[in-house]
């Protein structure tokens, strides 16, 4: 179903500027959880954000949606404003905009069953009958995989916690949206079913030309399945790139730590070279002045604490956009950086096997 107030196919399907979202902390403070984010994301992409816990990458996919509204900023989708609408229009906004959540039991009615929760939209959004539900109810679950006869009347706990993460699919699906939002769709699965929804996404996608924003703090995992991504740090954009060169050449500090953290079986593989980043993420309350990551960063100088680095596409590649005043050299004088993009490609090579095997 197709909203009258959308545009034409052209453009970006989403454009996210300036989004600000703050949250009322002790006495008159507030933390700031996402600070001025702003970017596109293209018809039938996959983008995917990674950041550690507080880089804001939930938060901010729920502003998106208005869930609820940030402090600040716009979002379009299609054309069309998703903040600054009343609540009828959001509404219809939303049919095309939906979220699969991080943990799968806990995101559905413990006392409904399986065809109440993936018709639980459709009765929210209203002007369907019984049956029309239930007949949509019964594709939205199919098309994950499950046999309605055999899942339908079941409760949540009856079910595996990958079966209720398809469920959760399917109750998303089931409006038939243009853009998912998966905010950790796979952290609370275990591996071998990590990778059966990660197909699973991958298969909806195509069949339904979906466009997708996930968010994981697991890069291989990110890896795997995004066109582009986004990495965020304190509530700000670090780094955002085509998924191939971000993993081989990381140009930002903290997005070379996050590659540098990421467990492989081929210690060899690791980069020397690449100094240590110290210290703890700063409270929220207590901001470093100018550049966020400053105080953990082994590349600072003076001008990181004085001046904020703005997100500036890099002189080799529009696409490729860094907020560093000394990103990381380019892929061709670096050789640690070209070890570690060997490790990464072992990496996704070794997800890509699992997956196979688990279907
Ligand atoms: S701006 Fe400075 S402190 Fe921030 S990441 Fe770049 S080098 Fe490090």
């Amino acid at each position: 179903m197709t909203l009258a107030c959308l545009s034409p196919e052209t453009g970006p399907l989403l454009e996210v500027r300036h989004i600000v979202k703050t949250y009322p902390a002790r006495g008159a403070r507030r933390v700031q959880a996402v600070s001025d984010v702003s970017f596109d994301l293209a018809r039938g992409e996959t983008l995917g954000i990674v950041g550690e816990s507080g880089s804001g990458k939930s938060t901010l996919a729920r502003a998106l949606l208005a869930l609820p509204h940030p402090d600040s900023g716009s979002v379009s989708l299609a054309g069309s404003p998703v903040l600054a609408v009343g609540k009828a229009h959001l509404r219809e906004l939303r049919r095309q905009m939906q979220m699969v959540f991080q943990d799968p039991l806990s995101s559905l009615n413990p006392a409904q069953r399986v065809f109440d929760i993936v018709e639980m939209p459709l009765v929210a959004v209203g002007g369907y009958t019984r049956p029309e539900r239930r007949r949509l109810a019964g594709e939205a679950l199919a098309s994950v995989g499950l046999d309605p006869a055999r899942f339908g009347q079941r409760k949540p706990y009856e079910i595996s916690g990958g079966q209720c993460q398809r469920v959760s699919i399917a109750r998303a699906l089931v409006l038939d949206p243009r853009l998912l939002v998966c905010d950790e769709p796979v952290s609370a699965l275990d591996v071998s079913v990590q990778a059966q929804v990660l197909n699973l996404l991958e298969d909806i996608k195509d069949a339904r030309a979906l466009t997708l924003l996930f968010i994981s703090h697991d890069l291989s995992v990110v890896r795997g399945i995004s066109d582009r991504v986004m990495v965020m740090y304190l509530g700000k954009v670090c780094e955002i790139a085509p998924t191939q060169a971000l993993y081989a050449n990381p140009r930002h500090p903290y997005t070379a730590t996050l590659l540098d953290a990421v467990p492989t079986l081929e210690p060899s593989r690791r980069s020397p070279s690449r100094p240590m980043v110290r210290g703890e993420t700063p409270s929220p309350l207590n901001m470093p002045s100018g550049c966020r990551f400053r105080t953990r960063c082994p590349r600072a100088e003076a001008r990181c604490a004085a001046e904020e680095p703005p997100l500036r596409a890099l002189a080799d590649g529009a696409a490729h956009q860094v907020a560093c005043h000394f990103p990381l050299a380019g892929h061709a004088g670096v050789a640690g950086d070209a070890s570690s993009a060997r490790r990464h490609a072992t990496l996704h090579g070794a997800g890509a096997e699992l997956r196979v095997a688990a279907c």
